[in-house]
């Protein structure tokens, strides 16, 4: 993987040339599958994943768009979502406001997000290239992350077929069987708050944030 040629483009960014193509989506063994399954189409805990091309640096990067597999790996390995270098113990966690206003408690509850870490390096320029961040966010560094969920299409068994509609669920639900997944959520646990971008406190208590900008 040559890192350096994707230049000012974040690492989990999909690009262009990265498709997704439709497949054949079937019921086997009481689980969806693929009808020309590959090995590779699944995670280590069986998890259909949505299929997508992998060919970072061809075409144009797509910015709204993340690709699946690069940030299935970044919350896997704890890589840096913008230079895809491994983060460790080091990781910083940037959540917008809204993420981080649906932590269910007062500071330090835990909170889910979809989005990988941040090498301490690559903060001010996440801050800058990432649109979700724009209306504020806050740093965070947990002691813990937890596996938490996963997002895509959940498929419904119908006399007509089956039917798929977008879903998040935990990732014990029995439902995983049914899900063809596109992204890996976690649970940040016992964190620190590092900084707080553009938002200010309101009220420490309650963790109600109110953006400056
Ligand atoms: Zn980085």
């Amino acid at each position: 993987m040559n890192l350096a040629r994707w230049g000012v483009v974040p690492y989990i960014t999909a690009w262009s040339s990265e498709e997704t193509s439709p497949v054949a989506v079937v019921v086997r063994g009481g689980r969806i599958a693929y009808a020309d399954e590959r090995a590779e189409d699944r995670d280590g805990s069986g998890v259909l994943w949505t299929r997508i091309g992998f060919s970072p640096g061809v075409g144009v990067p797509e910015f709204k768009s993340v690709h699946f597999f690069r940030q299935r790996e970044a919350m896997r390995r704890l890589l840096c979502q913008v230079c895809g270098t491994p983060c460790g113990k080091s990781g910083l966690w940037m959540l917008s406001q809204e993420e981080y206003e649906s932590a269910d408690g007062p500071w330090p509850a835990p909170v889910m997000t979809a989005h990988p870490p941040v090498c301490p390096g690559c903060v001010e320029r996440s801050a800058r290239l990432c649109p979700h961040l724009r209306r504020g966010y806050v740093v965070l560094r947990p002691r813990r992350v937890a596996p938490a969920g996963f997002s895509g299409m959940l498929y419904r068994p119908t006399r007509a077929g089956l039917a798929p509609s977008d879903a998040t669920i935990a990732h014990n639900d029995p439902r995983t069987r049914w899900l063809r997944a596109t992204q890996l959520h976690v649970q940040l646990e016992d964190y620190d708050v590092i900084s707080l971008g553009n938002m200010i406190i309101t009220d420490p208590r309650s963790a109600t944030l109110r953006s400056t900008g």
